[in-house]
Formats: C-alpha cells, sequence, structure tokens
C-alpha cells in the first residue's frame, strides 16, 4: 500500500484515500467518546481490538451472503474497505430492551419484547440523532421505500446471523447500529462497523456489561473487555 492520502477523521476512526481503485483504508483510534463528546478518553490498544473485532464479524458476515464494504484486515488497526456513499441514517436493532429505548418509553432494562425492533436514526449530532420513522425517511430523500424494505430484510438477516455467532461466544446480543451505503453500481452494503462500541453484549452467565457501557457508566476493565470479546470471537471463528 502506497502512501495514504486523509480524507476524514472521526471520532473513533480515520478514513484514507488509496491506491486501490474503489477502496479506502479505515483505521481504527484508541479514542473513545459519549454522549455527543461530552465524556472523552483514550483507551489503551481499543482500536486494535476494535479493528480485529469489525473485520472478524464482517468477514463473517461477508462469508455468510451479506455484502459489506470490508475487504480485508491489513495490519492491527487498519481494513482495506470498498467506497460507498454512507445513508444519512442509523439502523438500530433491538433484540433486548436496553439504553435509550429504556429510558424513552419508561421500560426496564433487560425486558426481551415478542419481536425485534427496528429504529431509524437521523445522522446528526446538532439534533442529538433523532428517531425518524420510514416516511420521514423517504419525504427527506434519504432512502426510498423499496430501499428501506431491502434494508430491513438484510439488518434482519444480520441479526439471525450475529445473534447465532455470540451465541456460541457465551454472549447475549442485546442491541446494535449498522450503517449503509450505496456502491457506484448502486448496491445496497453494509458499511462502518461492528464493535463494541456500537452494540451492546451481555455475557450470558454473568450479564455483565462487554461493551461501551462500561465506558459511558465508568464500570471499569474496558480495555480488558474488549480485548475479551475479540479473544471469545476468535476462538469460535479460529482466527
Ligand atoms: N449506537 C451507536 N451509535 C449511536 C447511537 C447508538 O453505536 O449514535 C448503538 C449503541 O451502542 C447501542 C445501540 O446503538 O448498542 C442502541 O443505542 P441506544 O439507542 O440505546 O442509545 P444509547 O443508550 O447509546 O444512548
Amino acid at each position: 500500500m502506497k502512501e495514504l492520502k486523509l480524507l476524514y477523521e472521526g471520532n473513533s476512526k480515520i478514513i484514507y484515500g488509496c491506491d486501490v481503485d474503489g477502496h479506502v483504508v479505515i483505521r481504527f483510534k484508541d479514542d473513545a467518546t459519549a454522549f455527543y463528546n461530552i465524556k472523552r478518553a483514550i483507551i489503551e490498544n481499543k482500536g486494535k481490538m476494535n479493528c480485529r473485532i469489525s473485520s472478524m464479524v464482517l468477514g463473517y458476515l461477508n462469508s455468510h451472503g451479506v455484502a459489506t464494504h470490508f475487504v480485508e484486515q491489513l495490519n492491527d488497526t487498519d481494513q482495506l474497505c470498498r467506497c460507498a456513499k454512507h445513508m444519512a441514517f442509523e439502523v438500530i436493532v433491538r433484540n433486548v430492551i436496553a439504553g435509550s429505548m429504556a429510558k424513552r418509553l419508561g421500560l426496564d432494562e433487560g425486558l426481551t419484547p415478542e419481536n425485534v425492533i427496528f429504529d431509524l436514526c437521523l445522522k446528526s449530532d446538532e439534533l442529538g440523532d433523532p428517531l425518524i420513522n420510514d416516511h420521514h425517511a423517504v419525504a427527506l430523500g434519504l432512502a426510498t421505500y423499496d430501499e428501506l424494505a431491502t434494508i430491513y430484510a438484510i439488518s434482519a438477516k444480520i441479526n439471525t446471523l450475529l445473534c447465532e455467532l455470540f451465541d456460541k461466544a457465551g454472549i447475549s446480543l442485546v442491541d446494535f447500529k449498522i450503517e449503509f451505503g450505496r456502491t457506484a453500481v448502486g448496491d445496497l452494503i453494509l458499511v462502518d462497523e461492528f464493535t463494541p462500541d456500537t452494540c451492546r453484549l451481555w455475557d450470558k452467565a454473568t450479564g455483565e456489561r462487554m461493551d461501551k457501557d462500561r465506558f459511558r457508566r465508568d464500570l471499569g476493565h474496558v480495555r480488558e473487555t474488549y480485548e475479551e470479546v475479540a479473544s471469545r470471537l476468535a476462538n469460535i471463528l479460529k482466527k
């Protein structure tokens, strides 16, 4: 890989242009932020662990028929990924009630609803990523109804595949946030990351939090927990 050209630096990742046509290099950082940057810290080794975890998860999805932007892990912190224009909303998939949904609706964390819940949130730090619905997304020109139907179907498949994978690792997949993008030829693919920064993972044996809530809620052992998630996944996937 020749010299990389900085395209964008976010809170947890840096995107570089590279010499592979139609591809970018994504570098995972040790920076942790929460509550729209009010809480910040550097967590040693987080970049490496998140790169490893996201590479394993997106590689697993690729090999199970879910198209993602992930091509290969290049080194400890970097991935080669396909370019895609990111859609301006996030999809949140919830198997167990937690976090903002528990708060907003006055529900106890840990309740398991009858059905899987899908939320859409507009990506806007200024507005606090507000919850939107399909009609908002279409009216705002973010997606068509057909694209939304495809996105829900892919999200449901991702959920089924990942619940099974994490279950084998002794972890309950409580909820997660994913993003989609359109490639140059218009294909919808999964983009961004799948890491303990973007999902909730509860240890099945102890109920211990194994995700970013350890940082958000000052539960300690953030680094060790991310390392444990990486090691359990590697064990299952024989990586
Ligand atoms: N999430 C995320 N980025 C966001 C918002 C949420 O990765 O901008 C993830 C979060 O880590 C959790 C899930 O999406 O796994 C649901 O988050 P929730 O709506 O409960 O919000 P939070 O409790 O994080 O405020």
